[in-house]
């Protein structure tokens, strides 16, 4: 792990001197349009720990966005990345190949949902990875419509912000937008206005009804889901709603992709989120937490699906790049060799009394809800009206920042506190974690 102690260390105020002027040189080099959400810059990160340029240690909750699972500079990826740089660094794959890829290939055929025959494509980053999910379900379907669900996020692209639910920041002033995509209601039990108990079943049945309506099945080529929601604010459907939606996708010839990019490899304390009740997609996206770090994804799919479209349909000049697919290689051997679903599953115990505690303490906390370890509470003004509260929640998050704990928000409310810490965190570092968690929300409700 690097060396580096695992100990929150203050030096100086967070942001420290040092990171404010490279913020200034920021400013007036990078695009104002790419924003930084806790200006310190990293010099070096491992464990649970960021270290920055003012020396300053602060404790990590968001893995870079669920990226850095397996640790920041894993020792098993850093040995990979270094040998394969020093052997060769790209060929591309579509010219003269290389065997990393096939290997990365071979592994998320055996690791994925379901014992079917599989293939893979690899590409560069999420976005990538979902358009062509689409393109190959429209190729292998000979059909155009996509489905896509309330607060989903699935990329920045022209295609994946069509899909992408959330006007700001992700959609404003960038239409148009591509056709075909029709959205349903998602099943989220919180904020489900009926209450929890009946939403997998009403929130299917809208489903069908608007799809059979509005769409209709035979034109449809796929439905694409986060089974459980990143972006949109880890809304976790009801147990029953994904496999619904899932048998109504194979008994009307529709495709289901599967969005792991965020709950994949480990993340909810399954290899993947949809493992939890034994929902196979026919295709699935991942990427994120796939390579310890490094730009890398894939489909992976059902073998005849992958396989319907021509040669040369699908590629790019760097996808699969040989020290993507090494990192890969190494992140996967670590998420075996360290049991990372178990790890996860127990950080999940270690969270949720916790963020009970904060619940049962402040009425502000609506509701906690997650798995594994992808946990978040969303925060009210008004516990009985669920009445949204994104200032509190941006006061939280600032002090929990000011205290050197990285945290994150999200929510298409933005009033969502979201929690993703490397599975290399020691236990001492969560449990501090939430003790600023627990005074900010003191010093700021
Ligand atoms: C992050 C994310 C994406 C987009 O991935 P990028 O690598 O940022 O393009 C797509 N879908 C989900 C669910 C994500 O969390």
């Amino acid at each position: 792990m690097t060396g580096i102690e695992q100990r929150r260390i203050l030096n100086t105020a967070i942001p420290g001197p040092r990171s404010a002027a490279l913020q200034a040189r920021k400013n007036a080099a990078v695009s104002a349009g790419v924003s930084t959400g806790l200006p310190v810059y990293v010099e070096r990160a491992g464990g649970g720990i960021l270290v920055d340029v003012d020396g300053n240690q602060l404790i990590d909750f968001g893995s870079g966005i669920a990226v850095t699972t397996v640790g920041n500079a894993a020792p098993r990826v850093v040995e990979r990345v270094r040998a394969q740089a020093a052997d060769f660094t790209h060929t591309c794959f579509m010219i003269t190949p290389y065997a990393e890829y096939v290997e990365v290939a071979e592994a998320l055929a055996e690791l994925t949902p379901g014992d079917h025959e599989k293939r893979s494509a690899l590409f560069n980053s999420g976005a990538e990875a979902v358009e062509n999910a689409v393109k190959i379900a429209r190729s292998a379907t000979g059909r155009q419509a996509v489905v896509a669900f309330e607060h989903a996020y699935h990329g920045r692209t022209n295609l994946t912000m069509s899909l992408t639910a959330k006007n700001m920041p992700y959609k404003h002033r960038f239409g148009p937008f591509a056709g075909e995509i029709y959205r349903v209601p998602m099943a989220y039990p919180y904020r489900w206005p009926t209450g929890p108990d009946d939403c997998a079943e009403e929130a299917f049945a809208q489903f069908a009804s608007q799809v059979h309506t509005q769409v209709g099945e035979e034109n449809t080529a796929a439905v694409i889901i986060e089974p459980i929601q990143g972006e949109g604010g880890f809304v976790v459907p009801p147990d029953g709603f994904l496999t619904r939606v899932a048998d109504w996708c194979r008994d009307n010839g529709v495709l289901l992709i599967a969005d792991e990019i965020q709950t994949g490899f480990c993340r909810t304390g399954d290899w993947f989120a949809c493992d939890h009740e034994g929902v196979v997609p026919d295709l699935i996206t991942t990427a994120k937490g796939i390579a310890g770090g490094l730009p890398l994804a894939a489909v992976t799919g059902r073998a005849e699906i992958m396989d319907a479209v021509h040669p040369g349909g699908l590629g790019g000049t760097y996808g699969g790049n040989p020290v993507a697919c090494a990192a890969a290689l190494g992140a996967i051997e670590t998420m075996k060799a360290e049991d990372l679903p178990r790890r996860a599953r127990a950080v999940e115990a270690l969270f949720m009394p916790r963020l009970r505690d904060l619940a049962a303490k402040y009425p502000q906390v609506g509701d906690v809800r997650g798995r594994g370890a992808m946990l978040a509470i969303e925060l009210v003004s008004d516990p009985a009206a669920k009445t949204p509260d994104p200032a509190l929640t941006a006061a939280v998050n600032k002090a929990c920042h000011a205290e050197g704990l990285v945290t994150l928000t999200a929510g298409t409310y933005g009033n969502v506190l979201r929690f993703l810490p490397p599975l290399s965190s020691p236990d001492h570092l969560l449990t501090e974690g939430l003790d600023i968690l627990e005074g900010a929300f003191a010093a700021s409700v």
